[in-house]
């Protein structure tokens, strides 16, 4: 299925300032679902977001051990 990879992090005053970290969430391309789960398992509810179009501060390491391999741009899995 064709998925987006988004990078967001919970709204300053959501959370404390140590929990604000980038995870990373995998959508289906076209769907926008209410409730966000990160890789991690983490849940995010509307309004508790910030969509981030780079990574920015602290990353989600949980979310980083879960994330899919990298693939270069032809399609194909990146030999790492
Ligand atoms: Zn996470």
């Amino acid at each position: 299925m064709d998925e987006l990879l988004v990078l967001a992090r919970p709204l300053r005053g959501t959370v404390g300032e140590t929990r604000r970290v980038c995870h990373v969430f995998v959508l289906p391309r076209g769907e926008k679902p209410t409730r966000l789960t990160a890789l991690c398992g983490t849940e995010f509810g509307p309004g508790q977001l910030e969509l981030l179009d780079r990574p920015t501060g602290m990353p989600c390491v949980a979310c980083l051990r879960n994330a899919p391999p990298p693939r270069l741009l032809d399609g194909k899995e990146a030999s790492a």
